[in-house]
This record gives C-alpha cells, structure tokens and sequence, in this order.
C-alpha cells in the first residue's frame, strides 16, 4: 500500500534525526543493522491502525532515544518484538546482537506473556512488584514503558473493551512505576492518554473546560510571566520561564474523586522558572516572594532534601494582586532534566565489559546501579532513605504466589504453606491439614518460590502444632498461632491480665483498685463489648489488647468524675507528682500532670532553651508562654494560673522561630537573602518562609529549628556576613 510506504519512511526520517541529535553524526552506522533486521522481521505484518508493523518499534525506540538511553536499549527497542512476534529465537539475536541486547529483549518479551488482573491497589502493587522482579534490569522497564506509550498512542483503532483494560494497567501498573523512576513526563502522558479511553466522556468535558477562557488566561500567564522576567533581569538572573498547565489526569482526580468543581481547582496554571544555578534558584525564590505575596508553608526546598525519586526544586505558592494563587517551582537546567527524565536522565551506562555484565544483574546490582545514580548525594542519609523506599516499592525479599484462582499474594522470602494459609484467613490457618503447589502435595515445611500456585486443604478437626512456631517465617503467622494459643487457655490469662494491669497503674500513680470502683470499669468494658471484667482481663492475659490502651481509657473516665472544680486535674496531679510524667504532646510536660492539652502562644514563639512559663487558660488547656512575654506580664492578677513547664530534652521536633535581618543600604538583598536561605539548609534548620522589603532593607525569616543556641548561631552568622546591619529574633 502506497500510503503506508509513505508513513513508514516519514517515520524512519524521524528515526534517523532523534539518532542523530542523541548520538551524534554517525549514529546511524550504529543502528542501520537492528533497524534492517527488525523490519526484514517484520515485513508483512500490520497493525490496526493498517500502518506496516515496523512503525511500533520505530516509535519506542525514538521514546528511549529521546529518553537518552544507552545504545543497547535503543536496539533493544527496535527489536523488542521480534522474538514474540516472529520465527527469531534469543539464540540467533545473541549471535547477531550480543548477549545485552538480547537479555533485554527476552526480559520484555516474558513480561510481555502476564495477563494484568487487576481490581484492587493492592494486587496492582503486586504486580508492579513481580513486573520489576522479572526485568531485573531498570533498562527492560524503560522499554516497556514506551512499548505502552506507543500502544496507547495508536489505540483508537482497537476494540472498546481492549482499550479499556489497556487504559486501566496502565493508570495501575505502569503510570505509577514511571512515577517511581521519576520519569513524570512518561508519567503525565501515559496517564493522559489513559483517561481518553477510560472516560472519553469525562474527558472531552474537561478538555471543554480547559479550553474555556484559554486566550484570557494565557494571556494572564503571559503577563505574569513578563513582570517575573523583568524583575530577574534587573537581577541579572538569566532564566526561562513558562507557564506550565496542570496535565487533564491530575484535574480530573481533583474534580471527579475529590468532588470539587472545575473553578475551585485553582492551581490550573503554575510557574516554571528555569536558572543557571543552585544559588540562583534561591535568589530567584526570594524575588518571587517580593513580587507576591506568599502564602505561609507553601515553600518547599526539595534541593536540599531531594524527593526520593530523585526530584530536585524549589516550590512555592503565591497570591498575586487580583487574588489569584498559582504555584512556582524553580530549578536549574540539570534538576529539570531529572525531573522530565527520571532514571533515564541520569543513566551513565558503560558499554562493553559492564553490558556483559548486566547480562546477570541481580536485584543487589540494579541496587548498586541505583546507587551509582545517587552518587551526588552520597553522604546524604536520603541515600539510605531512597534504597529502602526502592526495595520496599519494587523488590524482592519476598516470594509472590498465586492463589488457585490467580489472585497474587505477597510473603516474605522463605515462606511455607503454612504463612500463606494464614495470610489468606487465620481460620484457613488454624484448620489448616495439608498443602499442594502445582497441584503436587508437598510438605508443610515446603518452601515456596515465586510464581507457585498454592492451595490448602482445611479440616475442621484440625488444630494448629507449636512446631509451626519454628516453620512459619512471616510475623503475621507467627502472631496468629501464638493467638490461638493463648485465647485456649482462658483462667491463667484472666490472672495474667489483672495482674499486667494492676502494675501498669502502679506505674503511672495509680491503683487499679481505685480505677474500676464507680463508672469507669463498666464504660470501658462497654466500649470493648466485654459482658464482665474477666473478659477484659483474659484480652489483655493473651495480648488482644494492651494494658496501656485500658488504663488510658480508665484514667480518663476517673478524672472526668473527679472533675468537679476548674483546677482538679492539676490539684491532683500535684499531690501525686512523686516524679515527672514525661507523657507530652509538643516538647514540653508541666512535671507530674498527665493528658492536659498543652500548646505554645503565638505571641512568642518559645523554642527549647527559652525559659517558659504555662498559664492555664479557661477551658482550652495550658498555653506556654516565654517568661518575659508581654501578654504574660499583663496578667499579673492571675498568677493562680501559671504553672511550672519544663522542655522535654528527648523531644526531636523543631519550632517556628522568626528573625528580621537589616540589610546595609545599596546591598544586594537578593544575594543576602539567598546566602542565607542556603545557610539555613547548611545548619540542619527548615525554611519556612522569607520575604524581602527591598525600600526598608530588610529581610524578614521563618524557620523551624531546635533549639536557642541554634536560632543564636545562626544569628550570629547572619551578623558576621558583609552587608549586615545588624539581625534579631522577632515575633512577628
Ligand atoms: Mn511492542
């Protein structure tokens, strides 16, 4: 057909430029070979759409090449169905290609066999997991991810329900992996396209919606974006800047899961401001804040603390003079390559030795390659973050199985028939006789292994043995037998259970005697549903529930009785108060009184270190003060209202503290404010906001931070630089 004829050489054309702008002038040499065999392959074949079969391949492998691949994947890609497809066996593609090439497309191809069943998040999980297990290699899920992009860029042609099923995997499984890779670009498209197919209805609305306007509203983006140029320009700030629309999927969510109507959804546009550097990036952020007003906890420094994906910027969201608010994300050229890219955007594969290599890579390689990519921030504890959070995502101390009807389950390696016959039903465990996998009997004590199926046989005779106590590997199990275990054997948990109770009172000055004399023994015992305290006791004897949730409830019916003038709880506390409870929400206990809801003033802002004082407000709990707070000092007639509070030295939190630098006159302020802005991220503070009065000189700082000496240390920094007048603590 001569139409195809044509689409299939415009797209070789676009081929070879995307070869060329990616690997250079004579890149072609490189890929000639794999283009011919693939269509030589491939000839004859159509795909829906009546185009010849080889634009697919064509189209995925311009994806990895724009993607920035190494050339193996890019040949790869042009060959990855070959072997599906056609008479082409791995064998012949190793000689012809080499052992990498061919790995990678045997990896695609077994993925390519699953059949997707996915209803629930969970078993999509599953099946992301068992997804990234086959590949073994980050490359083979590159790959599949544009196969998909391609596919369901040319879907229109296929049957409804097709479309439909593809468009979910998709949003479950694969969306969510280019996710997991950073690879937001891949991400945003292929959820977009998704949403085509799935509510094409849905769809054409929004796209209706969005179009609405479009002219005033791009011209409102073009006039935001013409006053922020200017403003970086005087600030010899050289940037590009666009205004960046909200892609359909993630409106759609917000409109049809969320419910909220098209208006409400205020963050259509935002900003995209491309600089040359970090510290431009900083100083950028801080113009933004003068040129608008920001709005308070908006600001995220996801440079200094990069997202686990490997996303680097700043973000912030503002409010213009006619009240609109839009976000502003700024980032250097390199952060935004990772952010489009993800994985890809940093991938420095080495070819020849290390190729061969890969041919094996192991789940403790693509670890060590993932690694590799974090190297810039190697002595960074997110490092260790990012690994754990990648192997508890994607990988593989665990064995996944079927269920005889194909529901896919998660255990951990190692696992017997016995864990999986509790992880389905603990009754399926407790009645649990014998096991099969692949319809052979096997040995309770079997081990299982990834991709068996598994089916238990339940009697109703049968009984749990403590030896399964030393067989099941996975912790739920383990807590299920030692549960039936205990609930059989009911008077010596009922003692047990009393006696627990009794000493945990004890502990927090009380006596369980005193506890469950009036109503609070039969208001807890209705909360739970138990008809008597043996009940209660023999739940708490086995471990169903503990001591510590009981006695809070109790304790908390006592005091409500004894709650008869304004300052029992403390009167009491005080006559107990043998030593300090140390039971505290923000930081802070007042020393022997328990479940008071404690906060801190606004007014001051008190940080550890400061000394503090709490005043006993009428009905809204205790309000700590700094001592020398004005509002304190006013109410000297109610001294009867403070009381003694002391820091909690264990506390790990951090606290709001402001500053208000005075700036030199003729100093850059932008410079000085973005000096300190990366100060704050140096000394282990969190910036919360700054903003920048550039006809006062002034800068004004919040931050979260530890402690006194830290605020002080970090003002004594800020006084030694150049060009500081002089820096101080504020409340406001
Ligand atoms: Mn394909």
């Amino acid at each position: 057909m001569a139409k195809n004829n044509k689409t299939t050489a415009d797209k070789e054309l676009q081929l070879r430029e995307a070869l060329v702008k990616h690997y250079g002038q004579n890149a072609w040499d490189t890929f000639a070979k794999a283009y011919a065999k693939a269509k030589l392959l491939h000839d004859g074949q159509t795909r829906f759409s009546g185009d010849e079969y080889i634009i697919h391949p064509i189209s995925v492998a311009i994806t990895l090449a724009e993607l920035g691949m190494d050339k193996n994947t890019v040949i790869a890609g042009l060959l990855h169905d070959t072997v599906e497809d056609t008479p082409y066996t791995k064998e012949e593609l190793t000689a012809d290609f080499g052992i990498d090439v061919a790995n990678l497309v045997d990896a695609v191809t077994k993925i390519e066999k699953y059949e997707f069943s996915s209803s629930q998040e969970a078993q999509a999980e599953n099946w992301r997991k068992m997804l990234v297990a086959t590949a073994k290699d980050i490359r083979v899920i590159v790959i599949k991810l544009a196969d998909r992009l391609d596919n369901l860029r040319t879907m229109e042609f296929m049957r409804e329900d097709k479309q439909r099923q593809k468009a979910y995997e998709t949003l479950e499984i694969f969306a969510p992996l280019a996710h997991r890779l950073g690879m937001f670009k891949m991400k945003w498209e292929l959820e977009d396209l998704s949403l085509r197919f799935i509510d094409p209805v849905g769809y054409a609305d929004l796209s209706k919606k969005v179009a609405y306007k479009r002219v005033e509203r791009e011209q409102y983006v073009q006039s935001l974006i013409s006053a922020l140029k200017q403003k970086l320009d005087e600030a010899g700030i050289e940037t590009q800047i666009e205004g960046r629309p909200k892609h359909f999927y993630s409106i759609y969510r917000k409109m049809y899961l969320q419910g909220k109507e098209f208006g409400q959804i205020y963050d259509l546009i935002a900003l995209r401001v491309i600089v040359k550097t970090k510290m431009e990036c900083y100083m950028a952020v801080g113009i933004v804040h003068d040129l608008w007003k920001p709005v308070l906890n908006r600001f995220k420094d996801y440079i200094s603390t990069p997202k686990p994906n490997m996303y680097q910027s700043l973000h912030t969201t503002v409010i213009d003079a006619r009240g609109e608010v839009f976000e502003v994300q700024i980032r250097t050229e390199e952060m935004h390559r990772v952010a489009e890219y993800g994985v890809a955007a940093h991938w420095k594969y080495k070819e020849g030795k290390d190729a061969a290599q890969s041919a094996n890579d192991s789940f403790e390689s693509l670890m060590l390659r993932l690694r590799e990519l974090l190297e810039w921030q190697s002595e960074d504890h997110d490092a260790e973050d990012f690994i754990n959070a990648v192997k508890e995502d994607l990988v593989v101390d665990e064995v996944l199985v079927f269920t005889p009807k194909g529901d896919l389950k998660s255990l951990p390696k190692g696992s017997t028939p016995i864990d999986f016959a509790y992880h389905v039903h603990s009754e399926v465990g407790n009645k649990c006789a014998s096991a099969q996998v692949n319809g052979k009997q096997v040995p309770l004590n079997y081990t299982l292994q990834t991709g068996d199926v598994v089916s238990i046989r339940t009697l109703s005779m049968a009984r749990p043995s403590r030896d399964w106590l030393n067989i099941v590997k996975s912790t739920q199990a383990r807590e299920k037998i030692k549960a039936y275990f205990k609930k059989t054997n009911r008077d010596e948990n009922v003692i047990r259970g009393k006696d627990m109770l009794e000493r945990d009172a004890k502990r927090q000055g009380y006596l369980l005697s005193e506890l469950v004399k009036k109503d609070a023994l039969s208001n807890v015992l209705s909360r739970y549903s138990f008809k008597n305290p043996d009940d209660l006791y023999a739940s708490v004897g086995y471990g169903g529930l503990t001591t510590n949730k009981v006695l809070f409830k109790l304790i908390e019916y006592y005091k409500e009785e004894q709650k008869n003038n304004p300052d029992a709880v403390l009167a009491e506390a005080n006559l107990k108060g043998k030593k300090p409870s140390k039971s505290t929400c923000h930081g802070v206990y007042i020393p022997g009184v328990d479940n008071v809801m404690v906060r801190f003033a606004n007014c001051c802002n008190p940080i550890p270190g400061d000394p503090i004082v709490g005043y006993i407000t009428k009905g809204n709990g205790v309000s700590v003060h700094r001592l020398d707070c004005s509002n304190i000092a006013s109410t000297e007639n109610s001294d009867y209202r403070m009381v003694d509070v002391k820091w909690d030295d264990g506390y790990k939190g951090m606290f709001l503290s402001r500053v208000t630098v005075i700036a030199d006159a003729g100093v850059n302020i932008n410079k000085l404010s973005a000096d300190i802005t990366l100060m704050i991220a140096d000394i282990g503070m969190e910036l919360v906001i700054i903003s920048l009065d550039r006809h006062k000189n002034v800068i004004k700082i919040s931050v979260n931070l530890k402690n006194v000496d830290q605020l002080n240390n970090f003002i004594n920094k800020i006084k030694a630089k150049q060009g500081v007048k002089n820096a101080f603590r504020t409340n406001e």
